[in-house]
């Protein structure tokens, strides 16, 4: 993802602060946080408070930051470090382009079955979204094709596409789909 955002110049220049607090929905860092189960440390000169990164948001562009506070810090559990991820951006151009829609998968397979698994996209819907429902559906279960076929179904009624300059929301509505099933092509059955 790194090697997808913006360009070197923003690269170089943009901080993750910065990329949280401009508060995008495509925002190419936050599926990542998000699946990582981030808190946000807001501060100010006297005082520090965690905020887990779902609470962050509180709607389009509307963050739980005071006037008087600046995002200080970001955690993440070490627990993270030891599971699988992938993340999808989707743009109509490789470089320099904002996010049509973005996705971040954490996983782990024991015996063949999600004994964790964790989703969020972005772009489809006024902020990041967790996908809950759709990770309940997969936890415990045997990943098969079939399975991420009808956690597709299931990642459709999770979302609110709207259509815009970058895609109408049908396309959207695909991608959450078929992002499901390339990374299980390209992650789960190469590795059977
Ligand atoms: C040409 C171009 C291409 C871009 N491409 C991408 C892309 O591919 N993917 C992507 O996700 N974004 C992209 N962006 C958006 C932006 O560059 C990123 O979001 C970047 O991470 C912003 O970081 P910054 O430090 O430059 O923040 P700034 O642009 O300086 O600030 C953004 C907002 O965050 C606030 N802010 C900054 N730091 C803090 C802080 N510590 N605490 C509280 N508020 C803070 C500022 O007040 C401002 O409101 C692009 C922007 C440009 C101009």
């Amino acid at each position: 993802m790194l090697n997808l955002f913006a360009s070197p110049q923003i690269r170089n220049r943009g901080t993750v602060a910065g990329n949280l607090a401009n508060a995008s929905p495509v925002a190419d860092s936050l599926p990542w946080l998000y699946v990582s189960e981030a808190e946000i440390g807001a501060c100010d000169s006297e005082n520090w408070r965690w905020i887990p990164i779902e609470k962050f948001y509180k709607g389009y562009k509307l963050l739980d930051l005071r006037q008087s506070e600046l995002i200080g810090a970001i955690r993440i559990q070490k627990s993270h470090q030891n599971l699988s991820q992938r993340l999808f951006k989707v743009s109509k151009r490789r470089d320099l382009d904002i996010s049509t829609f973005t996705a971040a998968i954490q996983w782990q397979i024991v015996e063949g079955r999600f004994q964790q698994i964790r989703l969020a996209y972005g772009g489809v819907g006024p902020n990041v979204i967790r996908m809950n429902k759709t990770e309940k559906f997969l936890r415990s279960k045997l990943c098969t094709k079939d399975l991420i076929e009808k956690a597709g179904k299931i990642a459709l009624a999770e979302i609110t596409p709207i259509s815009d300059v970058r895609s109408s929301n049908q396309y959207r509505n695909r991608l959450a789909e078929t992002i499901l099933k390339k990374f299980y092509y390209e992650e789960i059955s190469v590795a059977a």
